[in-house]
């Protein structure tokens, strides 16, 4: 027979926070490792994202993206995404015994944090825009940093935002000393297998419908992407989750097909 308290609770708990409760005894099985703290669970991607993409009927499921955890998308207590989050798994094993000049282009707060929170690293962040990075510079000309003066550039989705990307890989290659990384990141599209780019300009309301943002220049292709990484002179390393186990990729909240894009330069 139940006891007389549990079956009160039942008829006046509704049903879907008991099984909140229960789960939470169960405690917090996730881990962010951008703040470095166990997660309950991350949250999915913004609502807002997917009304534009039905206003404007974009044209391609964002489900076939390459890196991206639309349920997991984000870090309750610091923000970091997914992407963010795979970014930090990796960089934990490079740069904890180096000293390394870091370039982030584009930074993103949480892991501008993380980064800087390693002794070895001489960080500094660049944007044309944001006014919490270190240097307001164009990707495309950065000249006020001599060649070879980093050893390591992240730039992550900032790319399909840069008419000019062949450009842009090519000043990251400059800066970039012999034997020094990258991290490369864009959004890649897998159902396509050349970069998908319309020509002529574009009102807002067309780059929803046809790239699934309204600042975005093109969708990549996954041969497209490599490609241009190669042309400007990269060597490419595509990490998986055969490298970290889907234990570790679960825990972090980063979606199984997801591949890390870590470049470098020739010695
Ligand atoms: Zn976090």
């Amino acid at each position: 027979m139940k006891s007389p308290t549990k079956a009160l609770i039942k008829r006046v708990v509704p049903g879907s926070l008991l099984r909140e409760a229960r789960l939470r005894l169960k405690g917090k099985k996730h881990y962010c490792p951008v703040c470095r703290k166990k997660v309950y669970r991350f949250q999915g991607l913004s609502e807002q994202y997917f009304e534009q993409w039905m206003k404007y009927r974009y044209i391609h499921s964002i489900f076939n993206s390459e890196t991206l955890n639309v349920t997991a998308y984000s870090c309750p207590g610091c923000g970091a995404s997914d992407r963010d989050r795979l970014y930090a798994i990796y960089l934990a094993g490079y740069l904890e015994h180096k000293e390394t000049r870091f370039l982030e282009i584009a930074p993103s707060k949480p892991l501008a944090r993380y980064i800087r929170s390693f002794p070895g690293v001489r960080y500094r962040s660049a944007d044309l825009l944001m006014p919490e990075a270190d240097d307001a510079v164009d990707i495309t000309n950065m000249s006020i940093y001599p060649d070879e003066s980093f050893d390591f550039v992240l730039c992550s989705h900032v790319l399909e935002h840069i008419e000019d990307d062949a450009k842009a890989l090519r000043e990251i290659h400059r800066v970039l000393s012999p034997g020094g990384r990258g991290i490369l990141m864009s959004p890649v599209y897998l159902g396509i297998d050349k970069d998908y780019e319309l020509k002529g300009p574009m009102t807002e309301p067309e780059r929803w419908h046809h790239y699934g943002q309204d600042d975005h220049v093109r969708i990549y292709s996954k041969p497209g992407f490599m490609g241009k990484m190669r042309s400007a002179g990269f060597q490419i390393e595509e990490i998986t989750m055969e490298k970290y186990g889907r234990q570790l990729f679960d825990r972090c909240g980063i979606h199984e097909g997801s591949v890390l894009y870590v470049v470098s330069k020739k010695q």
